[in-house]
């Protein structure tokens, strides 16, 4: 039986193979289906977006030096024996070895069709989700940098504040609004979007809108004392300095309290008026793996503890990878290496054709 083919609610299950259930098209989902053995199990993938994303250059394409299309692998493409259903996991069932889940599309009624996917192992790498922190107005107003959706809209605003700034019955004052581009979150990506952004805008666009020059401004919004604070603070002071020399106007030790649709009003009641406002603070946990991890009583963190094996502690077969994840006692950095290296290991464990069995730093291994 082609298990990725089958419709209905329930999706039927071969007997033949193993079914192995990831969830997650990311780094870690998109390394494991390129080196699982599909002739050992049968193989689907449960993700949102139906392509692989390089996520490094999304900053690039919000401003046209790269292009989207480059960044994308559909998924269907990655691995053609793996089945693939675009829809959200929603619920885990770890008693029946089932996942509930939601289909990203509708039929024509409005209907958003429902479906169950049994598993023998469940591999959950599905990332995080940015996070907002609860500030009113962020999620309205502000745009993201996680996907290529993402990117397509901050390209599109960057045209239209542009234009609209050309207008002749456009005040100054408006002007000087429209063009006025804040990033918040000093973090890697806030840092070179920012630093890309003010690039593209004073060479590129200088050629376009000469006379909207003196209106433009980049500003780049850190509530810690200092940006990068993750990186060794020579790296971090150069590329302070090198940011500052691109034109980007940095303010540490400043807090967002509210977002309206022209405004980003910080702590102490000052307000700045922008034309875009990019929104790049970090992230949190999918409500997918809160919910699991609020479940097991063996898990307490934000992202889902795991053994050296990438078992999740406390759960039978399962594993977990990726951002999503964290070894116990050896954490290591949310980045795409780890994820692509955490998923061709795990596909080569299953390739071996170990027993998961139950997550745990005192359980036995995978023999
Ligand atoms: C702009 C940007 C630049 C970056 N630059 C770098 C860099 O230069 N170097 C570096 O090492 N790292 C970089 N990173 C970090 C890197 O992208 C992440 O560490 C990496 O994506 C983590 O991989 P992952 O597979 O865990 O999650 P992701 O790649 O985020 O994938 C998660 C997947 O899960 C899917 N999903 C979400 N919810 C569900 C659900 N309910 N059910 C099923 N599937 C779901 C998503 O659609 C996605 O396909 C960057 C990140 C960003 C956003």
């Amino acid at each position: 039986d082609d298990l990725a083919s089958q419709g209905g609610v329930q999706v039927r299950r071969s007997n033949k193979k193993p079914v192995v259930l990831v969830l997650g098209s990311g780094w870690a989902a998109h390394s494991c289906i390129k080196v699982i053995d599909t002739d050992a199990c049968d193989v689907i993938v449960v993700s949102p977006r139906n392509h692989f994303c390089f996520t490094p250059m999304l900053p690039s394409t919000a401003v046209g030096t790269v292009e989207f299309r480059s960044l994308l692998e559909p998924i269907r493409v990655s691995n053609e024996f793996v089945g693939y259903l675009e829809a959200d996991a929603e619920i885990l069932d770890l008693e029946s070895k089932t996942v509930t889940c939601s289909a990203v599309g509708a039929y024509e009624s409005g209907y958003r069709p429902n479906f169950t996917v049994p598993y023998d192992m469940l591999v959950v790498a599905v990332g995080e989700q940015s996070a907002t922190f609860g500030v009113p107005g962020v999620t309205e107003h502000c745009s993201f940098m996680k996907e290529v959706r993402d990117t397509v809209k901050i390209r599109r605003k960057l045209g239209e504040t542009f234009e609209l700034a050309a207008l002749p019955g456009t005040s100054e004052e408006e002007r000087r609004r429209l063009l006025h581009f804040v990033v918040v979150g000093g973090g890697p990506t806030g840092v070179e979007f920012s630093g890309t952004l003010s690039d593209y805008v004073r060479s590129d666009l200088r050629r376009k809108y000469p006379l909207l020059m003196p209106y433009v401004r980049v500003s780049l919004l850190q509530s810690a004392q200092g940006i990068l604070t993750q990186f060794d603070s020579g790296l971090a002071r150069r590329a302070l300095d090198d940011l500052q020399r691109t034109g980007v106007e940095i303010r540490t030790g400043v807090r967002v309290i509210q977002v309206t649709d022209r405004q980003v009003v910080l702590k102490g009641g000052e307000r700045m008026d922008y034309g875009l406002c990019v929104w790049s603070c970090g992230n949190a946990p999918r409500p997918l793996v809160k919910s699991l991890i609020d479940s097991l009583p063996e898990q307490n963190g934000s992202k889902l503890a795991v053994d050296p094996f990438l078992r999740v502690i406390g759960a039978t077969d399962v594993l977990a990878m990726g951002d999503c994840s964290a070894i116990v006692n050896a954490p290591l950095p949310a980045t795409a290496q780890v994820a692509a290296q955490q998923g061709s290991y795990l596909a080569h464990m299953i390739n071996k054709g170990y027993v998961i069995g139950t997550g745990g730093m005192d359980s036995v291994p995978p023999a």
